[in-house]
């Protein structure tokens, strides 16, 4: 319990009114009015601390309703490492893909991930947004350069694109062997003293939103590494015990 002394009225609060924030909240990144981004956080959003017996569909639900949104307006990829991205289409489920796009203000994108990185695009002039989740197999796949793709054919140039990458494992901590990092440009990829390379994932999708014709003003890191911020779930931290951040990408108040 703690107390709050909101208009000069000593109130209760539920427990769950303190402690950690439940939320990354990068929406401050976007310029346009009523963009909300945000992740769950390992340490704050009720239900995300442990994987095992989690349900990710019914904590999605249960996030999304904290946020006071409506399971029908959820947008929901069922990723595979892939790098297929398409248009959103909330109330189903998208098979096999791993970004979503949407012009449409009600609809929510959403993701999951940890230690991958979330990738949101947004287009401030019509509010198109994107959202993607890539690892290295995503980037191998160059899946930041189709999502960019896809939004100027849906009416969003890359030049007036804002890109922001979420919180994922940075290079220090991303150790690959050389099947892996030898698929990358060695300005990405440096090789280690274990015989691997340590992968920069982060850059790798910045170069590809720079080829796509992103400019690189418009494109915003959150500078947080998964694997040493224990408030970010991590799967080369934790194993198969690690939790998913949940990524929600909307308009709010549509
Ligand atoms: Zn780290």
């Amino acid at each position: 319990m703690a107390w709050c002394a909101a208009a000069g009225v000593l109130r209760l609060l539920p427990d769950s009114a303190v402690g950690p924030p439940a939320w990354f909240d990068f929406s401050s990144r976007f310029a346009g009015a009523g963009i909300r981004a945000l992740l769950s956080r390992r340490d704050g959003a009720p239900g995300s601390a442990d994987f095992d017996g989690v349900d990710l569909d019914e904590h999605r639900r249960q996030l999304a309703a904290a946020l006071g949104i409506e399971p029908h307006r959820l947008a929901v990829p069922r990723q595979v490492h892939g790098n297929r991205v398409e248009q959103a289409s909330p109330g189903r489920l998208h098979a096999e893909t791993d970004g979503l796009i949407t012009g449409d203000p009600d609809t929510v994108l959403t993701l999951q991930v940890a230690d991958c990185v979330p990738l949101f695009l947004y287009h401030p002039a019509t509010g198109r947004r994107g959202l993607v989740h890539a690892g290295w197999r995503g980037a191998a796949g160059q899946i930041a350069n189709l999502a960019v793709q896809q939004m100027a054919e849906a009416g969003s140039p890359a030049h007036e694109l804002v890109a922001f990458l979420g919180p994922c494992i940075e290079q220090d901590c991303y150790a690959v062997g050389p099947e892996v990092g030898q698929q990358f440009d060695p300005a990405l990829s440096r090789s280690n003293t274990g015989g691997g390379y340590q992968l920069d994932i982060a850059g790798a999708l910045r170069q590809q939103l720079g080829a796509a014709g992103v400019p690189a003003a418009q494109v915003h890191s959150a500078g947080i590494c998964t694997h040493c911020d224990q408030a970010a779930h991590s799967y080369r931290r934790d194993g198969h015990r690690a939790g998913r951040m949940i990524a929600f990408f909307y308009q709010n108040g549509a």
